[in-house]
């Protein structure tokens, strides 16, 4: 239907004046305010459209190419980090189980040295009695040893923890933030 009309009236985008467009124009610039203009031929309907914007139009188109490929570049580190945060969460998780076992052993290791004292010295008597309750504070303190160590390791291993963990976060938080302004970008 455009290509049989040879001339179309539009106004300019920027002053509003009338303006007779050849059909073969492309851009030109307007006679009476001097703004280049672009003729943009889209689905059967035709239009005037400033240069300026017209530029503006590819550049946003550029940009947002760029913004989705480097979403995709971010949302795939942001599951390796995903992934090292895992493994730091379950090395800790694991550590903990095993000293927690290892407590949990201890205390039954006591209970048993404890009743094997009194199982092997069964004879009473004064000294009989101080020997076993030497025997008994010894175990004690060997308990109380063992219960030290290990909390000594879980604080150790919960520093670690914290410390391998806190710049992983603190670089997600980083990251999030660049996708959700890359997601705008794509999006607007
Ligand atoms: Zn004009």
């Amino acid at each position: 239907m455009i290509d049989t009309i040879r001339v179309v009236s539009l106004k300019c985008v920027c002053c509003g004046a009338r303006l007779e467009i050849d059909c073969d124009m492309s851009a030109f610039a307007c006679g009476y305010c001097g703004n280049e203009l672009y003729v943009e031929r889209k689905g059967g309907t035709i239009a005037l459209r400033q240069v300026v914007d017209a530029v503006k139009d590819v550049q946003a188109g550029t940009d947002k190419i760029a913004a989705e490929m480097a979403l995709v570049r971010l949302e795939k580190e942001r599951e390796q980090w995903v992934a090292s945060l895992t493994a730091v969460d379950d090395n800790y998780s694991g550590m903990c189980t095993y000293i927690t076992t290892a407590s949990n052993c201890t205390i039954v290791l006591g209970l048993a040295a404890s009743a094997l004292v009194f199982a092997i010295f069964s004879q009473t008597g004064f000294f009989h009695y101080l020997f076993k309750i030497a025997l008994i504070l010894v175990v004690i303190a060997g308990m109380w040893w063992a219960y030290q160590r290990r909390a000594g390791d879980h604080d150790r291993i919960a520093k670690r923890y914290y410390e391998d963990r806190e710049p992983i976060v603190k670089y997600m938080v980083a990251l999030d933030r660049q996708i959700e302004s890359k997601r705008a970008i794509v999006e607007s």
